[in-house]
């Protein structure tokens, strides 16, 4: 037996508690981990409060990322004692999660922890972290860089947000942080940002094409906010986008594309092939700054990550969110 979160779907939606989980109702895996770290991201959120349909086997333990040791393995890659570190693949949505002190996975889903990190900065980094360097990444790997003007990243103040910032900065763009809370500006200046923007301003419906502003985005809110980051992005520019934290829908026209040529790159943090999460995590590893993830990070018990989940959904937690497990 060990602890875990526990989703049990009821006759009007779903119940969540904190309890003790048999060892033989593991789901089936190649590595079985002892996990020290995990993280709280939006959709965690959405999987413990059941706000969306995120959990689709039950019984379910939420949790989509985590950080541990290898306890056993019959994977060639793994062995007791390694360091690993778990993001995506459906965990906490159809296998079972992170939230527990013992997680049965996939060898092929894990990468070793990247050299240099510890298993909670990792986790300070998790799915959020590791999702906006998939967003720089993709940036680069259009071409757009820095001389052709400014980079803005929405939702800035969140998970994706927070680190976002603080890559693209080092990585020597001038920053224009998009939020909703006025609090957080000294927050982002110290993460690297140069300017802020009050979110109000891309939050409702405006022109096809506006005012170009910036050479490229990195989009955590979609909605009618993306519409009108496409519709700010100069002429060739990028978007990279990750998130719908003001809504799924995308009310834009084909004019910031056609144009214009602003090219919109979709970023799917869940099925990464190997290689590129590999890349991605020794990125991240190598660029991010240590006191700027310590900053954006808090810490909370495995017994409080409810609290943050209803948080997190209500844009009240700044940053990210370790959970420590062991
Ligand atoms: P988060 O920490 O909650 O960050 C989201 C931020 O969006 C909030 O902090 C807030 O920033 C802003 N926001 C919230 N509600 C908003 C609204 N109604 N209108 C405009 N802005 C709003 O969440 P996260 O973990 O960073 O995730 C961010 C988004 O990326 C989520 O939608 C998540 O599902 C998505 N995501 C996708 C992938 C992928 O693989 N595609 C991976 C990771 C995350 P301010 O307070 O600064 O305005």
């Amino acid at each position: 037996w060990f602890k875990a979160w526990v989703v049990e779907k009821t006759e009007t939606g779903q119940s969540l508690a904190f309890k003790d989980f048999d060892d033989a109702d593991l789901m089936e895996g190649d590595v079985t981990v002892r996990v020290s770290h995990s993280t709280v991201n939006y959709k965690d959120g959405l999987a413990m409060t059941g706000k969306s349909p995120v959990v689709r086997r039950f019984p379910m333990i939420p949790g989509i990322d985590f950080a541990g040791t290898v306890e056993t393995s019959d994977h060639p890659d793994y062995k007791p004692g390694d360091a690993v570190v778990l993001t995506g693949w459906g965990v906490g949505e159809t296998h079972l999660g992170a939230y527990a002190e013992r997680a049965r996975v996939k060898g092929d889903w894990l990468v070793p922890l990247p050299e240099g990190l510890s298993p909670a900065q990792a986790m300070a980094i998790g799915t959020a972290g590791y999702t906006a360097m998939l967003c720089l990444m993709a940036l680069d790997h259009h071409g757009v860089n820095p001389a052709q003007g400014p980079v803005l990243v929405t939702g800035a103040s969140g998970g994706v947000g927070s680190v976002a910032v603080a890559l693209l900065a080092r990585a020597g763009w001038h920053v224009i942080a998009s939020t909703g809370r006025d609090s957080e500006a000294d927050y982002l200046r110290n993460l690297g940002a140069a300017e802020i923007l009050d979110r109000a301003e891309l939050g409702k419906p405006g022109k096809p094409l506006a005012k170009e502003r910036w050479a490229a985005a990195v989009d955590a809110v979609g909605s009618v906010t993306l519409a009108n980051v496409l519709a700010g992005t100069k002429a060739d520019g990028a978007v990279a986008a990750c998130g719908l934290a003001q809504g799924m829908d995308l009310p834009t026209s084909v004019a910031p594309f056609i144009l214009r040529g602003v090219s919109l790159l979709g970023i799917n943090s869940v099925t990464t092939p190997q290689a590129k999460r590999r890349a991605a995590w020794g990125r991240l590893a190598r660029e991010l700054d240590h006191d700027k993830l310590a900053a954006m990070t808090q810490t909370v018990p495995l017994a409080g990550v409810d609290t943050v989940a209803q948080a997190i959904l209500e844009g009240r937690v700044r940053g990210r969110t370790v959970v420590e497990v062991a």
